[in-house]
């Protein structure tokens, strides 16, 4: 049992980094910005990235374990100024194994326009399920994990006006394709703002 649990762990902090290295590559995270956590079923803890620069080349022992209320159990680095959010999220969803948070550029702009966000793709309308917009809290504060903990109760994905995107799932890559499929939609959906207009010039 002992050893199931240690190969968990290592699984979970390697798919971690290796996340946030797709996400980079994607556009949906920068050097500095998204982060990203997950815990093994069930347990009070989890592993989150850390604070600071230079997302892409994270590795597994920059990680930090935190509990449920943000203190340290494990790792050398200040867990993410995010924190608050994730373990909120995992408070109130039992069912919740992984948090992203990704700063999507074409959903970020679609919705500062658009007060809703509608996806328009089949894949987006079966995977998001119910998706909020939230209005815009400050970044990393205590006010936007509690509006987004109430938020997240019967959701898998929440856009922050003018901030990101939160996604999440009984997994890491559940919780990854939600930010991805909203991020594809918001580009469809430019793309079919663009030639409607095109279209209304001939
Ligand atoms: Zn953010």
């Amino acid at each position: 049992m002992k050893k199931q649990i240690l190969m968990e762990k290592d699984e979970i902090k390697k798919e971690i980094v290796e996340s946030m290295r797709d996400l980079y590559l994607r556009g949906l995270v920068t050097s500095s910005s998204g982060n990203i956590s997950a815990r093994i079923f069930g347990s009070e803890f989890l592993w989150i990235t850390p604070t600071g620069p230079n997302k892409p080349k994270l590795k597994e022992d920059d990680l930090v374990k935190i509990d449920l209320d943000g203190r340290i159990l494990e790792g050398n680095n200040k867990p993410s100024a995010e924190w608050r959010t994730h373990v909120e999220i995992f408070k109130v969803r039992k069912d919740v194994n992984a948090v992203v948070h990704t700063h999507n550029p074409f959903t970020i702009g679609v919705t500062m326009v658009r007060k809703e966000f509608k996806p328009v793709t089949t894949e987006a309308s079966i995977l998001l399920k119910e998706i909020a917009t939230l209005p815009f809290k400050k970044p990393c504060s205590e006010e936007l994990s509690k509006l987004v903990s109430k938020n997240i109760i019967n959701r898998n994905a929440l856009i922050l006006r003018g901030h990101g995107v939160i996604g999440v799932g009984s997994d890491l890559n559940e919780a990854k394709s939600i930010v991805e499929v909203i991020e594809d939609d918001a580009i469809v959906q430019t793309v079919m703002k663009i030639f409607s207009k095109r279209a209304s010039r001939y």
